[in-house]
């Protein structure tokens, strides 16, 4: 797989938004509290287009969220529109990455492949899960020598081995959570973080049954390879970057620095969603706001 090599001098922070929607206010803080975090480190802003899901992202939505970041005031040094040393800039003409990076999970028995559908956890579940996140997986098509020994040191005898018992189900690839395992990091907004394997997050999906990566490994891939140095996203993704953090000791990339931010609710305490298009960045902009007035509704 591509050579992680000597990362350049300097901070190298990033902004990801999913062309799944409208950006709303809730984005716009994060993304600007990426470029502030940028700005005073006098490093770089990188744009990624985390197109990865085709069902659900759309090209007017790109395009939209390229002219209502730099209407907001963003401004970046790499991204899909103005290329950089380490594109492509787009999750969907990265394929042949995310693949190298799988395989090397592959060959290093860090993952397990799994017939298993949301519906088949749901139901394998005694316990309903409480928090905003996957369920735990139950573990139903988890190879057992490899529950006992932790990550194998050489998967293919259990995946080359493995007879899809539903041979007309799709594989989702898994990564190995070893239980118990704690995961621990210090966010700069957020302090020191601590979780725990097999109790905060299961065995999760790295690679699709549509030969593509989940979020997890793509994002982890990308970061990497793209040498962010501080990754500055929203809150929701706290228990994810304990999950990634897996993922950089599996490929053996250096993990960047994180850094949380709170998300922004609505009257009624609901969390901002894409739904939520009053407070569209589109709408915002169509009702005659100036872009200094929609950065004042955050503060
Ligand atoms: N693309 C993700 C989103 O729009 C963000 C992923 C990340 O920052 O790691 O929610």
């Amino acid at each position: 797989m591509q050579p992680i090599g000597i990362a350049p001098p300097g901070y190298r922070g990033r902004i990801a938004p999913s062309p799944t929607g409208y950006l709303h206010l809730g984005h716009a803080r994060t993304f600007w509290t990426a470029q502030e975090r940028a700005l005073a480190q006098k490093g770089c802003l990188v744009l990624r287009n985390e197109d990865l899901y085709p069902v659900h992202c759309q090209a007017h939505f790109v395009t939209a969220m390229i002219e209502d970041l730099k209407w907001l005031g963003l401004a970046w040094q790499e991204g899909p529109d103005c290329g950089g040393p380490f594109g492509p800039y787009a999750q969907r003409q990265r394929h042949a990455l995310y693949l190298a990076a799988f395989e090397t999970l592959r060959a290093g028995g860090w993952v397990y492949p799994c017939v298993c559908s949301r519906q088949d956890v749901r139901r394998a579940l005694r316990a309903p899960h409480a928090r905003d996140d996957e369920p735990i997986y139950p573990g139903t098509c988890r190879p057992t020598a490899a529950l006992a020994d932790g990550p194998p040191q050489n998967s293919r005898a259990v995946t080359d081995g493995f007879a899809n018992p539903r041979p007309n189900k799709p594989i989702n690839w898994r990564f190995k959570v070893t239980p118990g395992e704690i995961v621990s990091f210090v966010d700069a907004h957020y302090g020191p973080q601590q979780f725990t394997g097999g109790q905060d997050f299961g065995d999760f999906v790295v690679w699709r049954y549509d030969q593509w990566p989940a979020y997890q490994l793509a994002v982890v891939v990308d970061d990497a390879l793209m040498r962010i140095t501080e990754v500055v996203r929203g809150a929701d993704l706290l228990l994810s970057t304990a999950r990634q953090i897996l993922l950089y000791r599996a490929l053996n990339y250096p993990p960047p620095q994180f850094c949380h931010c709170p998300l922004m609710v609505d009257a009624t305490g609901q969390r901002l969603a894409k739904r939520h298009g009053a407070l569209s960045l589109r709408t915002l902009r169509a009702e005659g706001l100036i872009a200094e007035e929609a950065r004042a509704r955050w503060r």
